[in-house]
């Protein structure tokens, strides 16, 4: 005998649990670095094509001198987070290069090989330098990504190294440029990113004297500078208002226009060559670029 089906009716509700509402995220405020700073104010359509777009990873090369830069910061993060000089010989550095190396870029193996030499020739004077500091100075941190906010965006700074002085606890940061033979005090004064990591430091450790070093790598030399506290306040009202001038543009609305001193090397040339083309315009010819 069939058994009576249970009718849908027959089925005990169960009251309905109370919906949790869902919790609500505040959104994430957007985030500017000095890159992307310099960026807007190299060209306002690069920063267009590269942040807002995100057409880069189509149009970016691979450039030797990044893989050799990239490479050294690597070995050198290493070479500080292991202990310094004290813990790593000349010759264990020299091996580091060896497992960090990045080959994409160079144009053939001789070139890749010349980039090869010039390194190991950077670290062994940097290993000596490094043990020069042993006494009056530590590492603070390396590699490390500092926030600081201003209100409707993060400033952020990514810094290479910032290193304690053991007779006062001042702090420096140290940034590394592995291109340069030399670097003068003035270079440092006005390079955006080291103004930036200033602030950023200062903001985190005010009790502590800060200065900002840039440590020319091929030349194996350096140079410092040091903002005073009405100049940092003073570029922290800038860079507040340079981020809401980025926030507010419109960038559907910006177009390519030829900038002679930035074009030439930018690897959206393509790109607002061809958009310059359909406008009629012989923009490379202006720019002194064959095309
Ligand atoms: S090619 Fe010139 S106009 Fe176009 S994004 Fe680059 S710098 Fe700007």
């Amino acid at each position: 005998m069939p058994r009576p089906r249970k009718s849908a009716e027959s089925k005990p509700e169960r009251p309905a649990r109370p919906q949790k509402p869902p919790a609500q995220k505040s959104p994430r405020k957007p985030e500017f670095s000095p890159t992307r700073l310099k960026t807007f104010l190299a060209c306002p359509m690069m920063y267009r094509l590269e942040y807002v777009e995100r057409l880069g990873r189509f149009y970016h090369r691979a450039r030797a001198g990044y893989a050799f830069g990239s490479t050294l910061h690597q070995t050198l993060q290493n070479f500080h987070e292991s202990g310094g000089s004290e813990a790593v010989s000349a010759e264990q550095l020299v091996e580091r290069l060896e497992a960090d190396w990045q080959s994409q870029g160079y144009r053939d193996a001789a070139h890749e090989q010349a980039h090869k030499e010039a390194a190991v020739r950077i670290l062994a004077t940097y290993h000596a330098a490094a043990a020069e500091r042993v006494d009056t100075t530590r590492t603070f941190l390396t590699e490390k990504m500092l926030k600081w906010d201003l209100g409707p965006f993060l400033l952020t700074g990514r810094i290479d190294r910032v290193d304690e002085h053991t007779a006062d606890g001042a702090l420096e940061i140290v940034d590394y440029k592995s291109g340069r033979l030399d670097v003068t005090e003035e270079d440092v004064r006005g390079t955006l990113a080291m103004s930036i990591y200033q602030l950023l430091v200062k903001r985190h450790w005010p009790d502590r004297r800060v200065f900002a070093t840039i440590h020319a790598l091929r030349g194996g030399v350096t140079a410092s500078a040091s903002y005073g506290d009405e100049e940092l306040a003073a570029l922290e009202e800038d860079v507040r208002g340079l981020g809401l001038l980025i926030l507010e543009t419109d960038f559907q609305a910006v177009r390519p226009v030829p900038l002679p001193h930035v074009c030439p090397d930018c690897d959206f040339l393509p790109l607002c060559t061809r958009a310059w083309k359909r406008e009629g315009r012989n923009y490379l010819g202006e720019l002194g670029l064959p095309g």
